[in-house]
C-alpha cells in the first residue's frame, strides 16, 4: 500500500504537507471523496427524510437507509434495526445508560467498568449508580497497561447486570480481550456495552462474533463528519429502550394526551437526523472497506510499534502500555519537561500531538502522573513522521535540559 498515494486522497495532508498530524485518537482527516459527498448532498439532494412524497426526498432517504445497511454489514450486525444513529459514542453510551438501564437496575445491582475507561464510559454509569443505588466496579489492568482478566473474574459476579467496557484504551493503544471479557460476563448473565470509538476506526468489529448487547463508536474517528455516530444494540434491547429524546418522526401517532411510538430504529431516532452526517460516513465506510480493514489494521499497528522502539531507544522518555503494540496509540513522557511544554515545543516545529489527561484522568492517577503527551496515528501517516518526532524530542532536551 503506497503510502503518497492514500496521502493524497486527503485535502488537508496534500495542502499542509510539512505538518505532522499525530492526533487521529481525538479526530481523523477526511478523504476527498467523503469531502465531495457532503458537497453533493448539499448541491443535489439536501432534503429531509423519512417525511415527504416527492422523489427527490424520497431519493435523500433512500440513501439515508442504505448508510444504515452499510454500518450493519460494516461490523456484521444481522438486522440494520439494530443499528441506530446518534451524535457520536458519547450519546450513543448515555442513550443505553439513559434510556434502557436507568429502567432495569435496582439497588445493589453491579455495574463493571475498567480503570482505563474514557469520560464519555465512566460517567454515564457513576451519574446511574448514584440514582439508582447501584455499585460501580473497576477491572484493574496489569502493569503492562493490559486488562487483568484475574480481576475481571473477582469483580464481575451474578449481581453485574452490565459490564462496559472500551475494546481500544486512547490512552495505552491496547486491544482488550474482548471475547475472554465477554465469556466472564455472559456466564453471569451480565449485559457487555462496548465503547468501540478507537477500535472501530482501526480493527474489524464483528458483533455475531463478539456478541456483545450494546456497541458505540463515532464517525469522525473514522474520516467521516463530526456529530454522526452509531448505536448498536441487540434487538429485543433496543424494543425495550425508553427513548431519552421524544418529537418527530418517532411516533405512530399522537392525541392530545400520549403518543404510540413507532417501531426501533426509528422511535430512538427523534427529529431532523444528521443527514449530511450520515451520508458522509457511508463514504467513509466505503473508503475504509477498500483500503481493508486488515491492511489499516496492520499499517496503525506497525507505526504503533516502530513509534514505540525509537521511544523506548531515546534517553529519557518513558512509554506507557506493552512492548507489544497492537494498534497505532503511543503515549509516553520527557523526563523533566512537562507534557504541555513540550507539545508547544512540538507545535513550534509542526507536529500536533495530544497532552493531557485524555478523557481518562483515573488511568492517568493509575500510571502514577499528572499527565502524558499521546502520539495517535492513523493509516495515512508513515514512520519519516515517526523519525521526525523523535528527532524533535531529542532536540527539546537539549533545549530544556541541556541533556
Ligand atoms: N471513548 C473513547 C475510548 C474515546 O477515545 C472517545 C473519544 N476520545 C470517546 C469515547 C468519546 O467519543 P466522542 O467524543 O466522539 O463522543
Amino acid at each position: 500500500m503506497d503510502n503518497q498515494e492514500i496521502r493524497n486522497d486527503f485535502p488537508m495532508l496534500i495542502k499542509h504537507p510539512h505538518f505532522i498530524y499525530f492526533d487521529n485518537a481525538a479526530t481523523t482527516q477526511k478523504p476527498q471523496s467523503v469531502i465531495d459527498a457532503l458537497t453533493n448532498y448539499y448541491e443535489n439532494d439536501n432534503f429531509n427524510v423519512h417525511r415527504s412524497v416527492y422523489s427527490a426526498a424520497e431519493r435523500t432517504t433512500q440513501m439515508f437507509e442504505a448508510c444504515r445497511e452499510k454500518v450493519a454489514q460494516f461490523i456484521n450486525a444481522k438486522d440494520n434495526k439494530s443499528i441506530i444513529f446518534t451524535a457520536g459514542t458519547t450519546q450513543g453510551i448515555n442513550q443505553v445508560a439513559n434510556g434502557y438501564y436507568k429502567y432495569h437496575l435496582k439497588k445493589d445491582d453491579e455495574i463493571v467498568v475498567s480503570i482505563a475507561e474514557h469520560h464519555s464510559n465512566l460517567l454515564p454509569w457513576q451519574n446511574l449508580a448514584k440514582q439508582n443505588g447501584a455499585k460501580l466496579k473497576f477491572i484493574d489492568i496489569n502493569n503492562n497497561g493490559t486488562l487483568n482478566l484475574n480481576s475481571a473474574k473477582k469483580v464481575i459476579t451474578d449481581n453485574t447486570k452490565l459490564v462496559s467496557i472500551t475494546a481500544v484504551s486512547n490512552v495505552l493503544g491496547t486491544i482488550n480481550n474482548l471475547a475472554a471479557l465477554i465469556e466472564i460476563a455472559h456466564q453471569h448473565n451480565a449485559d457487555v456495552l462496548i465503547d468501540a470509538a478507537q477500535a472501530a476506526p482501526e480493527i474489524k468489529i464483528d458483533v455475531q462474533k463478539l456478541n456483545p448487547e450494546w456497541l458505540a463508536f463515532s464517525g469522525h474517528k473514522m474520516l467521516a463528519p463530526t456529530g454522526i455516530g452509531i448505536l448498536y444494540g441487540k434487538k429485543e434491547l433496543l424494543a425495550k429502550m425508553n427513548p431519552t429524546q421524544l418529537g418527530g418522526e418517532m411516533i405512530e401517532h399522537v392525541d392530545k394526551n400520549d403518543f404510540k411510538a413507532k417501531d426501533i430504529p426509528y422511535r430512538l431516532e427523534a427529529g431532523t437526523p444528521n443527514v449530511e452526517g450520515v451520508i458522509g460516513l457511508s463514504k467513509a465506510i466505503d473508503y475504509l472497506e477498500n483500503i481493508g480493514m486488515n491492511n489499516i489494521e496492520n499499517i496503525c499497528k506497525n507505526l504503533g510499534q516502530y513509534l514505540y522502539d525509537q521511544l523506548s531507544k531515546t534517553d529519557g522518555i518513558s512509554v506507557y502500555g506493552p512492548k507489544q503494540r497492537q494498534t497505532g496509540i503511543v503515549s509516553f513522557n520527557i523526563d523533566k519537561i512537562h507534557p504541555h511544554d513540550a507539545a508547544t515545543y512540538l507545535d513550534f516545529n509542526h507536529i500536533a500531538v495530544r497532552a493531557g489527561q485524555h478523557c481518562a484522568e483515573p488511568l492517568t492517577n493509575k500510571l502514577g502522573v499528572n499527565a502524558t503527551l499521546r502520539a495517535s496515528m492513523y493509516f495515512y501517516n508513515n514512520k519519516h513522521e515517526c523519525d521526525k518526532l523523535v528527532q524533535k524530542i531529542i532536540e527539546m532536551r537539549s533545549f530544556f535540559n541541556g541533556a
